[in-house]
């Protein structure tokens, strides 16, 4: 027998090496980011493959995302020297999958059964409430569709639901409506994500012969991310470590980030609990970052009351201190990070190597938007890049509609959306005249309505918004173009509809609409505006290799760049206002374990950034920079060359910050000629929040920039109904009027 091989555990240091050739048993490794977690568990499944003390059919790895999954498994097989065939290597959705698809039948399915999307979900939910007579709009879908992804997150089927459980909704008939739904996905042979480890857990309880069938097969777990999994995976994993005592699973408690998501940081904490005689490896060494980050981070998540606390240290060269910036606002922020961007390019280093990690998934959009101006290739990590989003495609398909009616393919996109209560027979109807009259949608769904084709409901739903898009279009003609934009996203009810959605997804939503305003304020009119995201969007689908990653924090998760930007460090962005909200430390503190997981993914520079305007909505907002920052210890900083602003960024460790921040030196900032411009911008909002307006009344004569001259008829808040010499009768916004 040929000695075994060794060269895979050279570099690794004595606590890498000991976890990785571990004998057996439970084993822990317990330890901070960029410590070798990851790498100690790639080279443990290559170390018992190489060292023949299992064959690879029977391993069993879980990581947290698809990604990681694949970098892994080209990993194991650069290590072994050969591809990794039948190993399980997956989430822990995509090895759930695999099982159910196998012991269908079991859990009352067939095989090749679908797999709902959040919407479909969400959808049949809805008809369950219907039928039930339950009010929708009290009780809207999407709710209880967010209560059953937290029963299934806690691997809680129906019959387990107890009265405490179903809560308040729709009078307790929450559980209930549960009930029927789990019954109609099996109707429909269909599952949601969250079934696809809580039927595991269910199938392997009621049926021992199947577990012991895994039991049988894997005789190693091994599951990385460790403190981010929910009660149901816990269960799942139990299970199946009912079967061999080798499970070894790797986490950091200081990077639990998804409470939110029913994780439960308590499982890794419980660990030797669950798993008697447990082996616990602590690593100390880290080998990604540089001391300055490293030390930083350390600090920084020192705040932090609930955790177990570690020691980290690096031999790495001391490199440069994280650099400190404090800005103007947004747009300012995305230009100097694009310019540093373009000095490492320079400098001869890769994209690649360079990442912007963002609080919430809207702040994408100015730094995309920055990129394809500079024509520097980014890919946006873990969703669709801005543009591409869903709720900003619907968005610009109303304003693509208003604009222009006769826009077949946008109204087909929106005219259901919010859902009106369309259905097929409302749709062939509308479809046969488009053909046989060879007329736009619009124009056939507005001739429909002068007949009786169409029924009660689809026809007065059709009625308004034919009707709303011709007062919407019209309103380009008096009001602001982003005025209007506000108004259709409320009136045709896109709004209400994400606000009803409890889910977590919803809120992004909602603040990627708010973004898209924001946009829509850099243009003079919408048709302009839409001509740049056409132009966008056709830039952006080129395809390079050498990008930046632009993604959010959570995203980041276990990566790691040379080079890693972190903008929006603010009070009410990061941390994020519901954490503010909320009572308690527990979502500070999580937020808090983000901004550790944001710091630890830099190699070798990392830059923190802040603005002092945030414009929200139609509103320039003064920031308060991130208490995070008073948090980062001063000698691993580096200001940066806007010390007016750095100034106001210390003076808050006296407090007293808000009433700086606000009130601040347009003066002390640069010289660019955009200053005069936010300086009106900002004292017209204030000017409206204020109250202070010129004073308009009845019979006035004004001076409008489009209209001319005329006379005040009536004054609607800030709206008013004005008799133009030339023009005739409009409506405008008083921000556009002059005394004349
Ligand atoms: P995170 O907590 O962020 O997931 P981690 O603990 O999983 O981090 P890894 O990603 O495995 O850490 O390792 C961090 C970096 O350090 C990687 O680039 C890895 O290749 C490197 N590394 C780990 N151990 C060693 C070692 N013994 N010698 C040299 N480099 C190492
Ligand atoms: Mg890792």
């Amino acid at each position: 027998r040929a000695v075994a091989p060794t060269a895979h555990l050279e570099g690794l240091n004595t606590e890498q090496r000991q976890a990785v050739t571990h004998a057996g048993g439970p084993l822990l490794v317990l330890a901070g980011a960029g410590t070798g977690k990851t790498r100690v568990l790639t080279t443990r499944i290559a170390h018992l493959l190489l060292t023949g003390q299992t064959r690879t059919s029977q391993i069993l790895a879980v990581t947290f995302t698809n990604k990681a999954a694949r970098e892994m498994l080209d990993r194991v097989a650069s290590l072994i020297g050969g591809a990794a065939d039948g190993m399980w290597l997956g989430t822990f959705h995509a090895i759930g999958v695999r099982v159910l698809r196998r012991h269908a039948e079991l859990i009352g399915l067939k095989s090749n059964f679908t797999i709902l999307d959040t919407d479909d979900q969400t959808r049949l939910i809805k008809q369950l409430l219907q039928a039930e007579g339950i009010d929708d709009k009290k009780w809207p879908a999407r709710i209880l569709s967010g209560i059953i992804q937290r029963w299934k997150d806690r691997a809680l089927p129906p019959e387990k639901v107890t009265g405490d459980d179903a809560g308040e909704f729709a009078s307790g008939k929450a559980a209930d409506i549960y009930r029927q739904y789990q019954e109609r996905l099996a109707e429909v042979n269909a599952v949601d994500f969250g079934d696809l480890v809580m039927h595991c857990v269910t199938l392997w309880q009621k049926h021992p012969d199947i577990l012991a069938i895994y039991h049988r097969r894997f005789r190693h777990i091994l599951v990385d991310e460790y403190q981010d999994t929910n009660v149901a995976q816990y269960l799942w994993l139990r299970l199946l470590a009912q079967g061999t005592p080798n499970v070894c699973c790797v986490g950091d408690d200081d990077q639990s980030i998804y409470g939110w998501r029913g994780a439960e940081v308590g499982n890794i904490l419980r660990f030797e609990k669950d798993f008697p005689d447990a082996t616990i490896v602590r690593l100390e060494r880290n080998y990604r970052s540089t001391p300055h980050i490293l030390a930083a981070a350390s600090h920084l998540i020192s705040h932090n009351e609930g955790r177990l606390g570690k020691t980290l240290w690096t031999d790495a060269k001391e490199g440069e201190r994280i650099s400190l910036r404090g800005v103007w606002d947004g747009d300012e922020e995305a230009r100097t990070i694009g310019e540093e961007i373009e000095a490492l390019q320079r400098d001869k280093h890769k994209l690649s190597q360079i990442a912007i990690l963002v609080r919430a998934g809207f702040q994408t959009r100015e730094f995309e938007e920055r990129f394809i101006t500079m024509g520097l290739p980014y890919r946006v990590i873990g969703g669709p890049r801005f543009y591409e989003r869903q709720e900003i495609r619907d968005a610009l398909a109303y304003c693509r509609v208003t604009i222009q009616h006769d826009d077949d393919l946008a109204f087909e996109r929106i005219y259901n959306t919010p859902r009106r209560g369309l259905g097929e027979s409302a749709l062939r109807t509308l479809r046969l005249i488009q053909r046989t009259q060879k007329i736009s949608l619009f124009e056939a769904t507005r001739r429909a309505l002068e007949t009786d084709e169409l029924k009660a409901r689809p026809r007065k739903s059709l009625g308004d918004l034919i009707r709303n898009f011709e007062r919407w279009r019209a309103m380009l003609d008096g009001m602001s173009h982003v005025e209007v934009v506000e108004t259709i996203l409320e009136e045709s009810g896109y709004t209400d509809m994400l606000r009803i959605d409890r889910s977590p997804e919803a809120e992004g939503r909602l603040e990627n609409l708010k973004e898209l305003v924001n946009a829509l304020q850099e243009f003079d009119s919408l048709p302009a505006f839409m001509e740049h995201v056409a132009l966008l969007t056709d830039m952006a689908s080129r395809d390079d290799t050498d990008m930046v990653s632009v993604m959010t924090l959570h995203a980041a998760k276990g990566l790691e760049f040379d080079t890693v930007f972190l903008p929006g460090w603010e009070e009410g962005l990061f941390p994020n206002q519901r954490a503010l909200d909320e009572k308690g430390a527990a979502g500070l503190e999580e937020e808090r374990r983000l901004a550790y997981v944001g710091l630890t993914r830099a190699r070798k520079r990392a830059y923190v950034s802040f603005a002092a305007n945030r414009r929200v909505f139609n509103q320039w907002q003064a920031a308060i920079p991130s208490r995070f920052l008073r948090e980062l210890p001063p000698a691993q900083l580096a200001e940066s060359s806007d010390a007016g602003l750095y100034a106001t960024y210390s003076a808050g460790h006296h407090g007293g910050l808000r009433d700086h921040a606000s009130g601040f030196e347009y003066e002390s900032l640069g010289v660019s000629g955009r200053r005069g411009r936010y300086r009106d911008e900002t004292a017209d909002d204030r000017r409206a929040i204020d109250g202070d307006r010129v004073d308009l009344s009845i019979g006035q004569r004004v001076f409008h920039q489009k209209f001319g001259y005329g006379r005040i008829v009536a004054v609607d808040g800030n709206k008013l109904d004005i008799e133009f010499e030339k023009a005739g009768s409009k409506k405008v916004l008083d921000s556009f009027i002059e005394a004349a």
